[in-house]
C-alpha cells in the first residue's frame, strides 16, 4: 500500500490557517509524527491564472549542473540537486529560508557539489538520495555533513509518494544497484499538481529511461527536465512519445561534451511547444495550475503559456503543418512530409562562426524525395536553393549551414559571409521547386 509510504511535508513557515491533527506515519521502520498539510484551497473552475493556486518549478542557472527549486502552492519547498558550487545566493534571491525536501539525484559533483553549503546554511527537514556512495571527496564531505545534521531525516529513494502541500512527488523505482552506473540510477520523480505533471530524473540515460518505461511509470507530462543536460543519450523516441512534454527545460552550461546535443534538441523541438536552455535563458520557471495550464518565465518575465494537451490526439511528435491558404479547402489537413528546425545561436560571435548556425531538414515520409530546386528562406528572404539532384532519403536528415563549405549531399552550405538566422526569433520557410511554401518553422 502506498499509504504507508506516504509522507506529508508541511512547511514550518507555511501560513496555513488551520492544522489537522497529526497522524502516525511508518517510515524506514521508525515512527514519525508529522502534521498533515492543510488541504488545498477550494478550486474554482473560474479561477484566472492570476489568482488560481499554482505550483512552481525553477531551473536555476547553475552552469553545467542541476539545481531545481520546487515550490508548492502552500509554500513548501523542495530542492532537487544543488549545483556544482554554493547556490546560497540564488536560494536567498528566491527567498528560500527552509527546505522541506532536499534530493540528491546521484552523487556526481555537478549535482551535489553545493549541497554541503545548503545543509549548513538552511534548515532542511528531509534528505533523499539513492543510497549509492561515491569515492570522491565531494561525496565524503556531504556524507560527514549529513552525519552532523541529526535533525535532518534521511529518506531512501524507493517507490513512495510524498505530499508537498497539495502537490505530490512520486518517487520512481530505481534500476538494480549493480547493473548500472551513477547516471542511470538518478532518482526519478514525477511531480503532480492536478493535471500539471513534471518529470525530473537527473542524468538518466537510455538505460534508466527504458527501465522507467518498462516499469510503466512514465506518464504524459506537461514539463520534462531534459535528462543529462541535453545529452544525446538522455532521450529515446519511445520515452518522448510516452512522456509527450509540452515544455522541456535543459539545465546546461559551458561544457566540453557538446551538451545540448543537436540530436536531443531536434527531438525535444519536435515533441514540445517550447524548449528552454538555462545557458541561453538563465533561470527558467514553470508555473503549473491544477487544470493543466502552465506559464513559462525567464527571470521575472512571462514568455509563454499553454495547456497540457489531451491524451487522445496522439500527435505529439508531428509539427504543425502550414495553415491552409485562404480560399483553399481546409480539410483534410496535410501531414507534413518533412520537419524543419533552425539553430540560430552559434557559439561565440555568430558572424565570425557562420557554420555554428544551421537549419536541419528531416524527412518524415517513407519516400525518397528529390528536393532539387527547393529553397529555404529566412523572414527577409535570405534564401538557399538546394542543388539539382539533392535527395532527402527516407527518414534522413540534411543540415544547411550558413557559412562556407562544399555540399556533399548531407551537409549543405549557404556560403554566406554573415549570420542569417536571427537569434531573437525568425521564420524559416521551405518552398518546393515551384515556389509553393511547404513547411515553416517559427521561433
Ligand atoms: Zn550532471
Amino acid at each position: 500500500m502506498v499509504e504507508t509510504n506516504d509522507i506529508m511535508l508541511e512547511s514550518m513557515t507555511s501560513s496555513s490557517p488551520t492544522l489537522l491533527p497529526p497522524r502516525a506515519v511508518t517510515l524506514l521502520a521508525a515512527l514519525f509524527l508529522l502534521a498533515l498539510p492543510t488541504p488545498a484551497p477550494a478550486q474554482n473552475a473560474q479561477d484566472t491564472p492570476q489568482d488560481a493556486p499554482y505550483f512552481q518549478i525553477t531551473f536555476l542557472d547553475v552552469g553545467q549542473a542541476d539545481a531545481i527549486l520546487i515550490r508548492a502552492p502552500e509554500g513548501q519547498t523542495a530542492l532537487i540537486d544543488a549545483g556544482r558550487s554554493n547556490p546560497l545566493q540564488l536560494l536567498n534571491d528566491m527567498d528560500v529560508d527552509q527546505i522541506d525536501l532536499l534530493v540528491a539525484t546521484h552523487p556526481h559533483a555537478d549535482h551535489i557539489g553545493g549541497m554541503t553549503d545548503v545543509l549548513n546554511a538552511i534548515p532542511v527537514r528531509f534528505y533523499m538520495d539513492n543510497g549509492q556512495p561515491h569515492t570522491t571527496a565531494t561525496y565524503q564531505r556531504l556524507l560527514s555533513t549529513l552525519q552532523q545534521h541529526t535533525d535532518v531525516t534521511y529518506l531512501a529513494a524507493e517507490p513512495r509518494t510524498i505530499s508537498l502541500g497539495s502537490a505530490e512527488l512520486e518517487v520512481l523505482p530505481l534500476p538494480p544497484i549493480d547493473a548500472v552506473d551513477h547516471n542511470n540510477r538518478s532518482v526519478g520523480l514525477v511531480v503532480r499538481f492536478g493535471s500539471f505533471t513534471a518529470f525530473l530524473s537527473g542524468d538518466s540515460e537510455v538505460q534508466e529511461l527504458s527501465h522507467f518505461l518498462r516499469e510503466g511509470v512514465v506518464p504524459d507530462v506537461t514539463l520534462l527536465k531534459a535528462p543529462h543536460h541535453g545529452s544525446d543519450n538522455g532521450f529515446t523516441p519511445d520515452f518522448l512519445q510516452t512522456s509527450r512534454p509540452e515544455v522541456v527545460v535543459i539545465s546546461v552550461g559551458s561544457n566540453s561534451y557538446g551538451h545540448p546535443r543537436p540530436e536531443a534538441l531536434y527531438a525535444y523541438e519536435a515533441v514540445a511547444e517550447g524548449v528552454y536552455r538555462t545557458d541561453i535563458r538563465g533561470h527558467v520557471t514553470i508555473r503549473g495550475y491544477e487544470d493543466g495550464r502552465y506559464e513559462v518565465f525567464v527571470g521575472q518575465e512571462a514568455v509563454a503559456s499553454g495547456r497540457e494537451r489531451a491524451d487522445a490526439d496522439g500527435s505529439g511528435l508531428r509539427p504543425e503543418p502550414l495553415p491552409p491558404t485562404p480560399g483553399t479547402p481546409a480539410d483534410p489537413r496535410p501531414i507534413p512530409s518533412d520537419a524543419l528546425w533552425v539553430f540560430p545561436d552559434a557559439p561565440g560571435n555568430d558572424h565570425q562562426n557562420t557554420n555554428g548556425e544551421y537549419a536541419v531538414l528531416e524527412s518524415w515520409t517513407s519516400q525518397t524525395i528529390d528536393r532539387g530546386g527547393w529553397t529555404l528562406c529566412d523572414a527577409v528572404r535570405h534564401c538557399f536553393r538546394f542543388p539539382t539532384g539533392a535527395v532527402l532519403p527516407d527518414g534522413g536528415q540534411v543540415v544547411v549551414y550558413t557559412g562556407y563549405g562544399t555540399n556533399d549531399g548531407v551537409s549543405f552550405y549557404m556560403n554566406s559571409g554573415q549570420a542569417v538566422w536571427n537569434n531573437d526569433g525568425d521564420t524559416a520557410t521551405l518552398y518546393d521547386a515551384g515556389g509553393t511554401p511547404v513547411l515553416r518553422y517559427v521561433y
